[in-house]
């Protein structure tokens, strides 16, 4: 790359960087001097301003702002080479992962919705300010074509891979399973089930021993709120799906594992998956009595995929606040 082009690139990371670090900084009532690492006891509590965006929502928009660990994650090599594909990777959680990835030495290709642009771009820019390589790749995984395609852009731009992190979801609230249409029914299939299947299946065509794939779970899986049903099915699928694939893949030497998050501060909490009140009160029910922010989670995706963890595989990794695992 041109110098100019990556001193452009690098600029626009820093500025993004030095916006992250107002909004974070007017947040927590701090100055802009405040330390990078942000102390666990100043994220943000509810009461939360309720809000709505047209799904799939962008965190840019969100208030306040979710820390995606912009400012604060440390990496240690822990990923040093890998070559990493994460759906979901321009927001909330998955951005969290794609971020700590390449500061972990990965190289880094996200997969999001046309309509997250402005948030996918912020990710690719904070990935090439560490000096790896971003693809991104649009598109729609409801599509058995799209999701073969996907894969194999990101084989070839990447030069190979050896994680594929499965983290885009679709979450509607809806008051009774009336509510629930057969179209909605099958969004949340495709999105949700039928794409880790698919991306699954093509991705070990091209994964060797030591490759690993990280699925996100939830909570939900375990304990399903009444008002998203069909989301929380999907869920307890992919707990199964992980622990079942693990014992398939042992013998080929490659991992499988899940992270189960509690409540998080994303978009997919305001853009349709929650109701107006849920929203207000956001993380109370968790015994810590907030929602997690995305880069409280983060580790937990390297975690997943560390080869130092060889032994770790059909495991699920939690995060729920204090509200125990899925089992
Ligand atoms: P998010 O909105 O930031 O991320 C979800 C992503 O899914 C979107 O950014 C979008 O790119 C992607 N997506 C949705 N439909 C898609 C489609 N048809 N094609 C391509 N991409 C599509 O929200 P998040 O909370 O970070 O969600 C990430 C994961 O975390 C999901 O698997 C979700 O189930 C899980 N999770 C979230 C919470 C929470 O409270 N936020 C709790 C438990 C589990
Ligand atoms: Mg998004």
């Amino acid at each position: 790359m041109p110098d100019t082009d990556r001193r452009t690139l690098l600029t626009g990371a820093a500025a993004l960087a030095a916006a992250s670090t107002t909004a974070a900084a007017a947040q927590d009532g701090q100055g802009a001097a405040a330390a990078t690492t942000p102390a666990a006891s100043a994220y943000p509590k509810p009461p939360f301003p309720v809000q709505r965006q047209p799904w799939p929502g962008l965190a840019s928009k969100m208030n306040p702002r979710p820390d995606h660990g912009e400012r604060s994650y440390k990496g240690s090599g822990k990923l040093a080479g890998k070559k990493a594909l994460i759906t979901g990777g321009d927001s909330g959680i998955g951005r969290a992962a794609a971020i700590a990835y390449a500061r972990e030495g990965a190289d880094v290709a996200i997969n999001y919705l046309p309509a997250e642009e402005p948030d996918a771009r912020e990710v690719v820019a904070l990935i090439r300010a560490e000096g790896r390589k971003a693809v991104a790749i649009p598109g729609d995984l409801r599509d058995e074509r799209f999701c073969r395609k996907l894969v194999a852009q990101a084989a070839d731009q990447l030069g190979g891979l050896d994680i594929l992190v499965n983290n885009a979801a679709r979450q509607q609230t809806r008051p009774t399973i009336a509510d629930i249409s057969s179209q909605d029914f099958d969004d949340t299939m495709k999105t949700n089930v039928y794409a880790p299947f698919w991306l699954t299946r093509a991705a070990l065509e091209r994964m060797g021993p030591g490759a690993v794939i990280v699925n996100t779970s939830s909570e939900q899986a375990g304990d399903p709120s009444k008002d998203i049903i069909d989301y929380a099915m999907t869920r307890a699928a992919v707990l199964n799906f992980t622990k079942g694939m693990a014992k398939q893949l042992a013998p080929r030497g490659i991992r499988m594992n899940a992270v189960a998050p509690g409540p998080f501060w994303t978009p997919l909490q305001v853009s349709g998956g929650a109701t107006p009140d849920k929203q207000r009160s956001f993380g109370e029910s968790a015994p810590l009595g907030r929602p997690g922010q995305p880069a409280e989670i983060a580790a937990l995706y390297v975690a997943a995929a560390d080869p130092a963890l060889s032994f770790s595989t059909g495991q699920i990794f939690g995060a729920t606040g204090g509200n125990g695992q899925p089992a």
